[in-house]
C-alpha cells in the first residue's frame, strides 16, 4: 500500500509542477546523475532521453524538448530503472507516465496498435474489441464449477478477477481453467464478476490515458461495491499492478493477492495433491510487475519446486535482474512500431536466455508473457522444443485427474 505522501504524488490530473513541490518531486530533484537507470534499461540505448537526462532536462527547464521525443514511447514500464535508482525516486511510478502523457499532448502521435488497443479498451472493456456479452464465455468449456457473482450474488471468500486476456483468448483461457481446477481443488470459496468485468485498465494508464484509466477505475469500483467478498485475488499482473498501485487512489482498499503467491499460501494443502509426475526442466520468468515491482521472487519457485519431476534452472537475469517481456505500458501493442524503429524485441532477448537454460519449459506469472514468449520461439532458432505455460496450468497438470 502506498503511504499518503506516495498517494499524494501520484494524484491524477495534476501536472509536473504540482509534482515537483511534493515531497516526491523533491526527490526526483536529489537525482546524482548517476546514469543507473539508462545503464539499466532494456530500451535505454534507443532513448534520445533515457530517464537520467529526463531529470536534467527538467532541471535545465527544457522539458518542452523532452516532449517532442519518442523516447518516452520506447519505455514499457519495467521498473528496473526505479528499482536500481540509488535515490529511491519513482521514476516509473510518477515521473515516466506524465512526461508519456505530456509527449501524447505534444506529439499528437500515438502508434496505430496501440490507439486501437485503447479505444478497445474505451469501446468495449478490453484490448482485442471482443464483446463484453462474451466475457465469460471461457467458463462453460472450464470442466469445472465457477460462481458468476450475477446469477449467485451471496456473499464469497475470493473475487477472482480474471481480467481481458484470460477471459477471451485461448492461450489465456487454459491459465483461466487451470486456476478454477486448483481453487475447487483447494475447496476455495471463489467467484467471479462474468461479463460485468472490465478490463483494470493498467496499461492505459501506464501509457498514461488517465481518462480511460479514470473511467475503468469508476466502473470496477462500482462493480466491487455491489457484492460481498473477504479479498481480490487475480492472475493478471497488470490488474493487479493497477489494483495495488493505483486503485487505492480511487478508495481501493481490499485485501489483494496475485494467484502465485496466493496458491503457495496453500502450499501445505496443495502439496498432497500435486500426484502427477511432470519430468520438465523449467526455468522461471519473474514478471515485472509481480517481482521486481511488488518483491514475489520465491512464491512461484516454491510452487514449482513442489511439482513431482520438475528440475527448476535459473536463467542468467533473474529475480530482480529478470529482463523485460516488452510487454508493459503498451508494448503489447508496439510491436509494429519497435520494429518500425530496428529495436530488438524484448521477449527475443529473454526467450535466448530461457533457450540457453536447456529448460522444457519456460513458466511465467503473467497471462500475457504466455503469447509474446511463444511468439519469440518462432522467430528465434531452437534446436530442443521449449513450450510456454503458466505456473497454475503446470500446478492444475500435476493434479491429474483431481
Ligand atoms: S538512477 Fe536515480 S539518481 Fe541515478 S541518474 Fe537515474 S534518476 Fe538520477
Ligand atoms: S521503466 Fe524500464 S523501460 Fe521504462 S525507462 Fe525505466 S528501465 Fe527503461
Amino acid at each position: 500500500m502506498l503511504s499518503t505522501e506516495e498517494a499524494a504524488a501520484i494524484r491524477f490530473n495534476t501536472n509536473l509542477d504540482d509534482i515537483l513541490d511534493t515531497p516526491e518531486g523533491k526527490r526526483i530533484k536529489s537525482c546524482i546523475q548517476c546514469g543507473m537507470c539508462a545503464g539499466t534499461c532494456p530500451y535505454g540505448e534507443y532513448m534520445d532521453y533515457p530517464p537520467r537526462k529526463i531529470i536534467n532536462m527538467l532541471r535545465r527547464g527544457r522539458l518542452e524538448e523532452v516532449f517532442l521525443s519518442e523516447s518516452m514511447l520506447k519505455c514499457v514500464s519495467c521498473y528496473s530503472c526505479m528499482t536500481k535508482c540509488p535515490r529511491g525516486i519513482r521514476l516509473s511510478d510518477i515521473l515516466l507516465p506524465l512526461v508519456k502523457e505530456q509527449t501524447l499532448i505534444h506529439t499528437q502521435q500515438m502508434p496505430a496498435e496501440l490507439q486501437k488497443g485503447l479505444q478497445n479498451t474505451l469501446r468495449y472493456g478490453n484490448p482485442m474489441g471482443e464483446s463484453s456479452r462474451k466475457r465469460a464465455n471461457w467458463v462453460k468449456t472450464a470442466g469445472t464449477p465457477i460462481r458468476i457473482l450475477a446469477e449467485n450474488p451471496g456473499p464469497v471468500d475470493v473475487l477472482w478477477f480474471v481480467e481481458c486476456y484470460t477471459s477471451y483468448c485461448a492461450g489465456g483461457q487454459e491459465n483461466s481453467r487451470a486456476t478454477a481446477r486448483l481453487f475447487n481443488a483447494l475447496g476455495i470459496d471463489f467467484a467471479i464478476l462474468g461479463n460485468e468485468e472490465k478490463c483494470a485498465g493498467d496499461c492505459g494508464q501506464l501509457t498514461w490515458e488517465s481518462g480511460l484509466f479514470e473511467t475503468l477505475t469508476d466502473y470496477n469500483m462500482e462493480i466491487f461495491r455491489k457484492y460481498r467478498f473477504n479479498r481480490i485475488v487475480t492472475g493478471d499482473t497488470h490488474a493487479f499492478n493497477a489494483f495495488r498501485i493505483r486503485y487505492p487512489l480511487f478508495g481501493f482498499d481490499y485485501p489483494l493477492e496475485h494467484t502465485t503467491p496466493f496458491l503457495a499460501g496453500y502450499l501445505d494443502q496443495l502439496k498432497p495433491k500435486l500426484k502427477k509426475k511432470l519430468d520438465y526442466t523449467v526455468t522461471y520468468h519473474d514478471s515485472c510487475c509481480l517481482g521486481r515491482r511488488a518483491g514475489s521472487f520465491d512464491e512461484a519457485r516454491l510452487l514449482l519446486k513442489a511439482i513431482p519431476g520438475v528440475k527448476l534452472v535459473e536463467m542468467v537475469h533473474n529475480r530482480i535482474n529478470s529482463l523485460c517481456c516488452g510487454g508493459g505500458g503498451g508494448g503489447m501493442w508496439l510491436d509494429t512500431f519497435f520494429k518500425e524503429k530496428g529495436m530488438e524485441r524484448l521477449s527475443e532477448r529473454r526467450i535466448k536466455e530461457a533457450i540457453a537454460t536447456g529448460a522444457d519449459v519456460l513458466a511465467v506469472s503473467c497471462p500475457y508473457e504466455i503469447s509474446r514468449f511463444e511468439d519469440a520461439l518462432k522467430t528465434v532458432g531452437h534446436d530442443k522444443p521449449m513450450i510456454v505455460r503458466d505456473v497454475v496450468e503446470l500446478l492444475a497438470e500435476s493434479l491429474g485427474d483431481e
